[in-house]
């Protein structure tokens, strides 16, 4: 094992930015449909212990249609869509409610969201969702994310939450992402029946073998789960999130976590800041904005991109859309993501940020591209 396998353990302590994934299982009691509020109250006091250590969390949360059926009267059977997404509709007010009241109590605010595929497989939609979520975490709220059920037809559903936790790790740039699951981590192979079957504490890679692992059917207590659970690893880890399984039934998850719970993390292969550079740096540029001198030195010293210090604006492009970035000498800077359509841009170029509104009639966004939002 190398140190860097031994700081793992420790992935909670050193994340600033973690998302956990919580499983209607353990919100939900099976068998009356009831809220497990002990369970609620012990996990509202750890996300409250990580906040206060600085951190920023973000919820993903199941468990609408498992307290919807209740409300509605609905067997606890599997139901048919339009029955479940009428439960989704009755028991998300329930559980965003829920979780409102036990943060409450730490003097958190809560913030519900809920998305759909198409929310990230849309640049601008995705772009839209990035900036709220990060305005949210920077005024101190816990978002407490769902799929929005009632209305995401099969086409447009991510249709589990492991998925869409892991997306929603991508989208706000989080360095962990803890799914609280009814098993404890991946095996070599069914623990169940086979008493050789090992624990897998740390995945640096996530090789055919691995997904193999994951993939035989009812192998490592999966009930079919597993297999998402390592997909979700693959696309969290790609993009600089480690991820950790582990047991999330027992009270106190994250508390059990820092004294060593048992579980299975995935490392990241890369930090979120450089794949988030990389993902803009491949894109196919759709026009290009020539930079003067000042703002050549300030994109050089980490700054954003201002108006102001746009000489010229080529090409057709909407906001979101990656933009080329060209100095006054005509080399090619990069490239980043504009907030302005090329349209706007070439009236708002030159310009003072405060003189934005009285250009184009609205309060518009300070910058054309944020340095979050460049490859250079
Ligand atoms: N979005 C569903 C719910 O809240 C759960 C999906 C899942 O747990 O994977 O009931």
């Amino acid at each position: 094992m190398t140190a860097s396998h031994s700081d793992q353990s420790d992935a909670l302590a050193s994340a600033t930015r973690v998302v956990v994934k919580i499983g209607s299982a353990l919100l939900v009691d099976r068998k009356t449909g009831d809220l497990r509020t002990d369970w609620l109250a012990a996990i509202a006091e750890d996300i409250a212990a990580q906040k206060a250590a600085g951190k920023d969390v973000i919820l993903v949360s199941s468990g609408s249609i498992a307290l919807g059926r209740g409300l509605l009267g609905l067997p606890q059977t599997a139901l048919p869509l339009e029955q479940s997404q009428a439960a989704a509709a009755c028991g998300q007010i329930r559980l965003a409610h829920a979780w409102a009241e036990a943060l409450a109590k730490h003097g958190l605010t809560t913030a519900q969201v809920l998305v759909t595929l198409e929310d990230s497989a849309d640049r601008r939609r995705y772009l839209n969702a990035r900036a709220t979520m990060s305005t949210l975490l920077a005024h101190g709220a816990v978002p407490i994310v769902n799929e929005n059920d009632t209305v995401a037809t099969d086409e447009i559903r991510y249709g589990d939450n492991d998925r869409l936790a892991a997306q929603i790790a991508v989208t706000t740039g989080a360095d962990l992402l803890i799914l609280l699951s009814d098993v404890d981590g991946l095996y070599t192979g069914n623990p169940n029946d086979d008493p050789t079957a090992q624990h897998l504490a740390i995945i640096d890679d996530i090789t055919p073998q691995i997904e193999a692992m994951a993939g035989d059917a009812g192998s490592g207590l999966s009930k079919g789960g597993m297999k998402t659970k390592v997909m979700a690893a693959k696309t969290a880890t790609a993009s600089g999130c480690a991820m950790i399984i582990m047991h999330g039934a027992d009270n106190h998850p994250l508390q059990r976590l820092t004294s060593g719970a048992r579980h299975t993390t995935f490392t990241a292969t890369t930090d979120p800041h450089a794949a988030r550079k990389r993902w803009i740096a491949a894109m196919k540029s759709q026009g290009t904005l020539h930079v003067d001198e000042g703002a050549n030195r300030a994109l050089h010293n980490g700054k954003s991109l201002l108006p102001a210090g746009i000489t010229r604006v080529e090409g057709s492009f909407g906001r979101g859309d990656p933009v080329t970035l060209r100095a006054p000498d005509g080399t090619t800077l990069g490239q980043g993501l504009a907030r302005y359509t090329a349209e706007e841009a070439r009236l708002i170029a030159g310009h003072q940020s405060r003189e934005i509104e009285e250009i184009l009639g609205y309060p518009g966004r300070a910058v054309l591209i944020h340095r979050d939002d460049m490859a250079l």
